[in-house]
């Protein structure tokens, strides 16, 4: 059989664009080297009727109504609203930076007007911004800097913010309003029966071929395909010609308690103790009632599966030169996360993904 697409990778970019191939009757076969579809989005439930995100926190949020309009066909979503508390030892304040959280802090009313002159008084006067501690302390000043970023760059990158691109910290948000959300988009859920049963959904197709626990490169001489989409790893599909792209990885380590809550909070991060950057507890994602709970550290660190880009020009650079090679080729087209070496959340993965699909079918 010739089909008409291969697809490595069973994540939102490779099965977004299967389904919208099948749906034009194209044939496809999507294969991924995990024994589960769903990328990094991948979501299970445990022995205790628990929903656990392998992967770390994933909360969907978009402003797009494309994306959102596409996905909803797939899944209904519940109405969990993103917020992120902040541990400080003897505080929890909620991030981004808002009236609330700064009212928490300094003990003290705030209106947006005088918040705005507090933060101005603090901010320091940075001619040439250099780093990523430049960004901080132009904005928000030495206090808040310590308070939320400097050890928690430190954790979650490997260095301080003076290490770091402008571009990773480039404008942090500060909000002269009490809105605690995390994400301001229009939408924001989590699939109601979770994203793996979004993904059972996407690719339940007559014309799609689910392959996993399979490394494309195992298989490819056997298969006949007339064009191929990759979202894994770009350097890995050019061997590594120009040496590996850098990722930070994370080390997730699970607990299941017999509690019914661990925290008030999805997720509570933690800049300045302990060795971890966050704690999540999946189960306020979900609204779950349940009398056990399931909780997740997240400890980065610099090999591993490769998860966060590493923003660095040099990176780049690096990048652009594989994608020189991508863009020579004819029948293999690149997409997702690991394929263009971007952070990008699930949301950009879909509209990629699309946007790829009517470039190449219409
Ligand atoms: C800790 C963390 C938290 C995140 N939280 C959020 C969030 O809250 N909201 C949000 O919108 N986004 C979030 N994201 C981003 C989200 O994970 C990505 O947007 C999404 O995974 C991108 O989908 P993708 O299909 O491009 O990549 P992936 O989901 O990574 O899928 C790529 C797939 O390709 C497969 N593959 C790779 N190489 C091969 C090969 N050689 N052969 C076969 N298969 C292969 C991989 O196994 C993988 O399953 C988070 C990311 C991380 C790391």
């Amino acid at each position: 059989m010739i089909y008409d697409y291969l697809i490595v990778g069973a994540g939102f970019s490779g099965a977004t664009y299967a389904r919208m191939a099948t749906n034009r009757g194209k044939s496809v076969l999507i294969i991924d080297k995990r024994d589960h579809i769903g990328g990094n989005s991948y979501d299970f439930i445990n022995k205790e009727g628990l929903f656990v995100q392998k992967y770390g926190p994933h909360i969907f949020h978009t402003s797009s109504k494309i994306v959102w309009d596409f996905l909803s066909r797939y899944s209904k979503w519940n109405d969990y609203e993103h917020r992120v508390l902040v541990n400080l030892g003897n505080k929890e304040v909620y991030l981004p930076i808002n009236i609330e959280t700064m009212e928490k802090l300094y003990d003290r009313q705030f209106t947006p007007e005088n918040m705005k002159e507090f933060l101005n008084s603090k901010k320091i006067n940075i001619k040439n911004i250099e780093n990523s501690r430049d960004v901080v302390l132009s904005q928000v000043g030495k206090e808040l800097y310590n308070y939320f970023f400097k050890n928690y760059t430190k954790k979650q990158w490997g260095v301080y913010p003076e290490e770091l691109d402008a571009s990773v910290l480039q404008r942090i948000p500060v909000r002269f309003n009490r809105d605690t959300r995390y994400f301001e988009d229009k939408y924001q859920g989590i699939p109601i029966d979770g994203f793996t049963e979004l993904f059972e959904k996407l690719l339940d197709n007559k014309n799609i071929t689910v392959k996993l626990n399979t490394d494309y490169k195992d298989i490819i001489k056997e298969i006949n395909f007339k064009k191929m989409i990759f979202t894994g790893p770009i350097d890995s599909f050019f061997d590594f010609k120009y040496g590996k792209l850098p990722y930070r990885s994370i080390d997730f380590e699970f607990k299941e308690l017999n509690e019914e809550f661990f925290q008030s909070n999805s997720v509570i991060n933690y800049p300045n103790d302990y060795d971890y950057t966050r704690i999540t507890e999946f189960k306020h994602f979900y609204f779950q009632k349940n009398k056990q709970t399931i909780i997740c550290y997240e400890y980065p660190k610099s090999d591993g599966d490769p998860f966060y880009p590493i923003p660095r020009q040099e990176n780049r650079n690096l990048y652009l030169k594989y994608k020189r090679l991508a863009d020579n080729l004819d029948n293999v087209f690149f997409t997702g996360r690991l394929a263009e070496y971007k952070y990008i959340n699930m949301d950009k993965a879909v509209e990629n993904a699309l946007n790829l699909f009517h470039k190449l079918e219409s």
